[in-house]
């Protein structure tokens, strides 16, 4: 069947993304939880733009309204203020289930609830996917590696967590997440996805969200110095938003359910990355070295062949590239909130 965008439709022109019209067989029920923070608001807006019927579930501890206020009034927009840790009945297709802090102090600031989101949080969007027979992809996380002794880390690593260090919260929740997502295949033919993300930066990070990206980028809009945990020499790989969410989507869509890397193996140490950073802003800030945190991960970086074969993935946008598109949303925010005098 023909579809059509409605882009010029008179009625919805309100709205910032031309939507597509699906024919009823190919418009899914999708539930975003998490839908309204950082990586869910960005993945929503594709969906949306699909034309499919896009709920959001979240509870907005770290997400926020404007993320999504754009598609509030839309005909297949839903969004459900509710914490994943308490069930909920819905007739869904598929569900994208990321609900969880994703920002070590974020995590770190309520470690018990961040482990209920991870466990109960995932075992009532599991038990919703075995009623209603939708298929669910869990958003894990290159931490279940810890501070890995493989480099560059590939699926078949086991890692290397400490249980009870202060990261444990989230690195053990997510491990569990994903023992789950295989338990409920298993026992309960639940048809399962499983992203390992990699460090993802973009437009919609929360300003004070308190990861190294948005930390530099705000700390040198605003003059202010640049602050490395330790000596610098830590790595992390870097991927743009925009590729996360088509890697997401790819992987949702694809028959492979065994845990997939998503992320970009572009490298950095973080002393290197604060240098990026200032070149890229134009800044006079300094970069001062700070402690270093607890169990800090020495050294990430995806190996993407699983991506690469089984989803024909890769990334497409350079560090640099992403980082001038932040830069810039980040600097137009920090405006607006008068934070900063210029752009
Ligand atoms: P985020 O903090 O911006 O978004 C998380 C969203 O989940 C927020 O909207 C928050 O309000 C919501 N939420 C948290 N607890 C909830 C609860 N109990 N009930 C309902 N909603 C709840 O983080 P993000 O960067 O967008 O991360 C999204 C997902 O991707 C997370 O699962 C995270 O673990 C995973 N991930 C992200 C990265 C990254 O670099 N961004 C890396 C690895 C994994
Ligand atoms: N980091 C830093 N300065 C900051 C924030 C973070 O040096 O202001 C370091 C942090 O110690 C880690 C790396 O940057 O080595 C990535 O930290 P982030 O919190 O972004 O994510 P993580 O990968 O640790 O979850």
């Amino acid at each position: 069947m023909k579809e059509a965008t409605n882009s010029n439709i008179k009625s919805e022109s309100v709205f910032h993304f031309p939507v597509t019209t699906l024919s009823p067989l190919k418009r899914l029920r999708i539930l975003v939880t998490g839908g309204a923070g950082f990586v869910g608001s960005n993945l929503v807006d594709r969906l949306m733009e699909q034309g499919h019927e896009v709920t959001v579930l979240d509870n907005m501890f770290t997400g926020s309204k404007s993320n999504i206020q754009h598609w509030i009034s839309h005909p297949n927009f839903n969004l459900i203020n509710h914490d994943v840790t308490d069930p909920i009945h819905l007739e869904v297709d598929r569900i994208f289930h990321l609900a969880c802090p994703a920002s070590p102090p974020h995590y770190m600031y309520n470690p018990i609830k961040t482990i209920k989101t991870s466990v109960m949080g995932t075992i009532n969007m599991l038990g919703l996917a075995k009623r209603v027979r939708a298929r669910i992809l869990f958003t894990s996380t290159s931490e279940v590696y810890g501070d890995p002794t493989e480099h560059p880390q590939k699926e078949t690593y086991w890692g290397h967590v400490n249980p009870i260090g202060p990261r444990a919260c989230y690195d053990e929740g997510k491990r569990v997440g994903e023992t789950m997502m295989y338990a409920y295949r298993d026992q309960a033919g639940v048809d399962v996805r499983v992203a390992r993300i990699f460090n993802t930066f973009g437009p919609r990070m929360n300003p004070s969200d308190g990861r190294v990206v948005s930390n530099f980028i705000v700390q040198a809009l605003q003059g202010r110095d640049l602050t490395v945990y330790g000596d610098g020499k830590a790595t992390r790989s870097f991927q743009y938003v925009d590729d996360l969410v088509a890697g997401l989507m790819a992987l949702m869509e694809g028959s492979y359910d065994r845990p997939v890397n998503i992320g970009n193996p572009d490298e950095y140490t973080i002393r290197q990355f604060a240098e990026l950073i200032q070149k890229l802003t134009k800044t006079n800030s300094s970069i001062v070295h700070k402690p270093s945190t607890q169990d800090d991960p020495q050294q990430r970086r995806p190996d993407i062949t699983v991506a690469s074969r089984e989803l024909a993935w890769r990334p497409k946008t350079s560090v640099k590239e992403g980082l001038r598109r932040t830069i810039h949303y980040f600097s137009h925010e920090l405006e607006k909130s008068g934070e900063i005098k210029t752009v």
